[in-house]
């Protein structure tokens, strides 16, 4: 049976874990709210936690807190990142782990925890402890507890990043999609006005998609669609992000970028797929472009592309006007 004393213990954790779901959306607040509760609850040397994101895009970063400085960083983040990628639990006691740090200094470590978090097969993210204390037997029950508390915030903020992802990306290309375009387009405006750098927009449109389609039938259609948005995607830097704007126009926002530098990777994108075959059929793109320095408005901007988008089309596409 528990006792009074235990059961306010248990009655704290809850309140604790629960105090994060406010800050699901600020992965810098709940990392560190995460870190505190490791600290009040457990002895260690370095702890680590480990978000996935649901769009990939995220490179594997792991949080880390140090409290032994001469640990080697480097060599917990491979150890934790491998069994990560082999979905394994590691929980050593009393091992040899040795971890040198940069000055070839030895310290050791008892205890090694590295716990993976799934949910539905998925990898949502893990945490890690590395510590000298062993956990005591009857402490195994509260850390049991602990985690699956850490669990249930990691399924909750993985649900609910994959919601935001959901709702920002478009079904047909996995593109971003308009609403998510707006967003950005005002932000990628507002950045160049307060640090007074460039950006450019580039409109894209497929030439004669109705008669694609009208050819060649609708599944044809929606093919050409997803092949030249995966061209698209893999012809510019990662930085320079690719939205479906409507249904056969794709734009591209590139930060840091004038018109005149981002003429050469446009034209090698239009040569690309003039020149690509499409199930032994050719389609061309026409593109208008716009930066940040000839407008004074992120509609404006918008409204240029579309402009010289038009005389594209009517200079007879398969073009790209400025
Ligand atoms: P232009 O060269 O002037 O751009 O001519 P166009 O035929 O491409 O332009 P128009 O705006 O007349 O036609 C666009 C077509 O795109 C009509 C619409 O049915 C088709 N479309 C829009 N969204 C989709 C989609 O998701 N899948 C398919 N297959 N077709 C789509
Ligand atoms: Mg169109
Ligand atoms: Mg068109």
């Amino acid at each position: 049976m528990m006792n009074y004393t235990e059961n306010t213990k248990y009655i704290d954790i809850i309140n604790e874990f629960r105090s994060l779901i406010d800050f699901i959306n600020y992965k810098d607040v709940i990392v560190e709210k995460m870190f505190q509760i490791i600290e009040k609850h457990f002895e260690f040397q370095a702890a680590g936690v480990f978000f996935n994101s649901p769009d990939n895009l995220e490179i594997n970063t792991l949080e880390l807190a140090v409290k032994n400085i001469t640990i080697d960083t480097d060599l917990i983040e491979n150890k934790f990142f491998q069994s990560m990628s082999e979905f394994k639990q590691i929980i050593k006691h009393k091992t040899e782990l040795h971890i040198i740090n940069r000055n070839t200094k030895k310290i050791s470590v008892n205890n090694e925890l590295i716990l993976p978090f799934m949910f539905s097969d998925k990898l949502i993210g893990g945490i890690c402890i590395f510590s000298d204390k062993d956990i005591l037997k009857d402490e195994i029950e509260i850390f049991n507890f602990i985690i699956n508390e850490f669990l249930s915030i990691f399924k909750l903020k993985y649900i609910y990043a994959e919601q935001v992802f959901k709702s920002s990306v478009d079904g047909l290309t996995g593109l971003y999609n308009r609403h998510q375009f707006d967003i950005s387009l005002n932000q990628e405006f507002n950045r160049s006005q307060r640090y007074n750098t460039p950006f450019t927009l580039a409109m894209i449109d497929i030439d004669h998609f109705k008669r694609i389609n009208d050819t060649w039938g609708h599944q044809f259609g929606d093919f050409v669609l997803k092949e030249i948005s995966k061209i698209i995607q893999h012809a510019f830097r990662k930085t320079d992000i690719v939205y479906r704007y409507g249904g056969e126009e794709i734009v591209i926002l590139m930060p840091e970028t004038d018109s005149e530098h981002a003429m050469l990777p446009l034209e090698r994108l239009r040569q690309k797929i003039s020149s690509h075959d499409f199930g032994g059929k050719n389609v061309t793109v026409s593109i208008g472009v716009a930066d940040y320095k000839n407008n004074n408005s992120a509609s404006e901007i918008l409204k240029s592309a579309d402009n010289m988008l038009y005389q594209a089309k009517n200079s007879g596409r398969n073009k790209i006007v400025v």
